[in-house]
C-alpha cells in the first residue's frame, strides 16, 4: 500500500503513465504552475512511464524521471497518485487495477477502460479504499462527470444528451457551412491534426459511444455495456443532406444519446441526426463539445465547452488530482438511491426520419413509396423532389415522416429498396424530438 494511504496524510507524490499529448500538459501543470492556483498544495511528479523513452519530449520535468519500467509507478511509495494517458484497454486496465490494488488513488481519462471496465474499477477502487476519479474521460475541459455524480444526485435524470466528439462535429460544421464533401473534409481534419490517421474510432461512433456509456452509468445508475447501444457513425452522411435538412429548418449532428423512463427503460444511441435549427445543440459548432442534462428537480442543463486538446483536458485531470491532493477519500459512491433501469430496444425508439431516395422522375413513385410507408404504419409529413436530371431520367426525392417506430422503419426500408421505381434509398437520418415538437 502507498504510504500516503497508510497514514492518512493527502498524496502528493504523482506517477504519470503515459507523457503524450495530456500526459506532457498535466506534467507541466504540475511542474509550473498549480501552486500558483493552490499554494496549499505541493505536488511532484516522482515519475513518468511511457514506451519509447528517448522520444524528444516538451515537458518540464527532470528526463531521470521518465522511463519505459512500471515499477517507478506502480507500487512506489513515493507515488499516491496515479494518473493514467496511455488510453485504450491493454495495458491500461492492468495497470489501473495493479495501482488501486496498491493502494495508490488512480485518475485517468481514459474512456474506453472506463466504459469497457468502469463498474469493475470502481469496485475495486471502492476495495481498496482509493479514489477513481474520471472526469477528463468524457468531454474533455468540460464539467460533466463531477456534477452527474456530486452536484446532481438529488435528481431522477430523464436523459444526457450530447455533441461529444469534437472530430465529427468538426467535419460536419464544415460539411454544413462549406457544402464540402465528408472524404475532403476528413482529410481536411486529418491534416490539421483534429482527425487521427486511423480516423474510426471518431467517423464511425466508438469514441461517443465509449463515453455515453460511462455518462449513462453515473445518470441512470445502470450498467450500460457498449455492446446494447446503437451505434451509426457519420461517414454515410452526404453534403446534399445539409442543404435539403437546412431547407426544411435542421441541421445534422453526431448526437449521442441517454435516455431513460420507468416504462420504456434506458435507451443509449450515438447517430448522426437532424436538429432544429432553433435549438442551443445546433449552434455548437467546430470541435466544441456540449452536455445537455435534464432532471426532474433542476430542469435542463446545458454544459458546453473545448471536449479536447492538452490544457482543457488537463483542467479535467488536474481537478481530480488535487481533490484527491486535499484529502478526498472513496466514500463508496453517490448517496443517492440507485434506480436501475432495464435497457431499451433501439427497435423501439420512435422519431420522425428524413429518407432521401434517388427515384425514377415519372408519375406514380411517391405513391408507390407513400404505400410501402403506409403499410409500415408511417405517415409522411412532407416531401421535397430536388435535382431532377431530367437526361437520365432521376430525381431527389426527399421525405419527411411523422414519428414512426424503428423497426417499421427499418421494415419499410427494405421494401423501398425493392421498389423498381427507387434507384438507390441515399440516406435515412433520425429526427431528434425537442419537447413537444420534433
Ligand atoms: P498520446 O498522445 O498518444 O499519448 C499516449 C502516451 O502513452 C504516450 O506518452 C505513450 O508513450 C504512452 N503509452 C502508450 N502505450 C503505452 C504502453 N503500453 N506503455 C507505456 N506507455 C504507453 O495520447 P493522448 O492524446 O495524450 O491521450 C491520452 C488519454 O487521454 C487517452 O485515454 C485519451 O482518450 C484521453 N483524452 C485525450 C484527449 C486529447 O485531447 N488528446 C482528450 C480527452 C481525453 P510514447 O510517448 O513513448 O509513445
Amino acid at each position: 500500500m502507498a504510504n500516503s494511504a497508510k497514514t492518512n496524510t493527502p498524496p502528493t507524490g504523482v506517477g504519470l503513465l503515459g507523457l503524450g499529448v495530456v500526459g506532457s500538459a498535466v506534467a507541466n501543470a504540475i511542474s509550473q504552475r498549480h501552486r500558483s492556483v493552490d499554494p496549499a498544495v505541493s505536488l511532484n511528479v516522482v515519475a513518468a512511464v511511457v514506451r519509447d523513452a528517448s522520444r524528444k519530449r516538451d515537458v518540464t520535468i527532470d528526463s531521470s524521471a521518465i522511463s519505459t519500467n512500471l515499477e517507478t509507478v506502480i507500487a512506489n511509495p513515493e507515488v499516491g497518485i496515479v494518473v493514467e494517458l496511455m488510453g485504450g484497454v491493454d495495458p491500461a486496465f492492468g495497470y489501473i487495477t495493479s495501482a488501486l490494488k496498491a493502494g495508490q488513488h488512480v485518475v485517468t481519462a481514459n474512456k474506453e477502460v472506463m466504459a469497457k471496465h468502469g463498474s469493475e474499477l470502481l469496485a475495486t477502487a471502492a476495495e481498496n479504499n482509493v479514489c477513481l476519479y474520471y472526469e477528463a474521460s468524457v468531454a474533455g475541459g468540460i464539467p460533466i462527470i463531477g456534477p452527474l455524480m456530486n452536484d446532481l444526485t438529488a435528481n431522477k435524470i430523464q436523459s444526457v444528451r450530447g455533441i461529444i466528439n469534437g472530430t465529427t462535429n468538426f467535419i460536419l460544421t464544415k460539411m454544413a457551412h462549406e457544402g464540402a464533401d465528408f472524404n475532403d473534409v476528413l482529410a481536411e481534419a486529418q491534416a490539421l491534426g483534429y482527425a487521427e490517421s486511423d480516423p474510426t474510432a471518431d467517423v464511425d461512433g466508438f469514441d461517443a459511444l465509449y463515453k455515453i456509456s460511462v455518462l449513462a452509468r453515473l445518470a441512470f445508475h445502470t450498467e450500460v455495456p457498449v455492446d446494447v447501444i446503437h451505434r451509426e457513425g457519420i461517414r454515410e452522411v452526404h453534403a446534399k443532406d445539409f442543404r435539403y435538412a437546412s431547407e426544411l429548418g435542421y441541421t445534422i449532428k453526431l448526437l449521442a444519446v441517454a435516455q431513460a423512463n420507468a416504462d420504456s427503460g434506458l435507451l443509449a444511441r450515438v447517430h448522426p441526426a437532424l436538429i432544429p435549427l432553433d435549438v442551443p445543440m445546433a449552434s455548437v459548432n467546430g470541435v466544441l463539445n456540449a452536455v445537455e442534462v435534464e432532471g426532474d428537480l433542476v430542469g435542463p442543463l446545458w454544459f458546453q465547452g473545448p471536449g479536447a486538446g492538452p490544457n482543457p483536458t488537463a483542467s479535467a485531470v488536474m481537478g481530480d488530482v488535487l481533490r484527491i491532493a486535499k484529502g478526498a477519500t472513496n466514500d463508496g459512491g453517490s448517496s443517492s438511491v440507485p434506480e436501475s433501469f432495464a435497457i431499451a430496444s433501439m427497435s423501439d425508439h420512435e422519431c420522425q426520419y428524413y429518407i432521401r431516395l434517388t427515384a425514377s422522375d415519372r408519375p406514380g413513385v411517391l405513391a408507390s413509396v407513400a404505400r410501402v410507408l403506409g403499410d409500415a404504419d408511417i405517415s409522411i409529413n412532407s416531401v421535397l423532389q430536388k435535382d431532377t436530371d431530367t437526361e437520365n431520367g432521376h430525381a431527389d426525392l426527399v421525405i419527411m415522416t411523422h414519428p414512426a417506430l424503428e423497426n417499421n422503419m427499418q421494415s419499410a426500408v427494405r421494401s423501398i429498396k425493392e421498389l423498381d421505381t427507387v434507384l438507390q434509398l441515399d440516406s435515412l437520418l433520425r429526427v431528434e424530438t425537442y419537447g413537444d415538437r420534433s
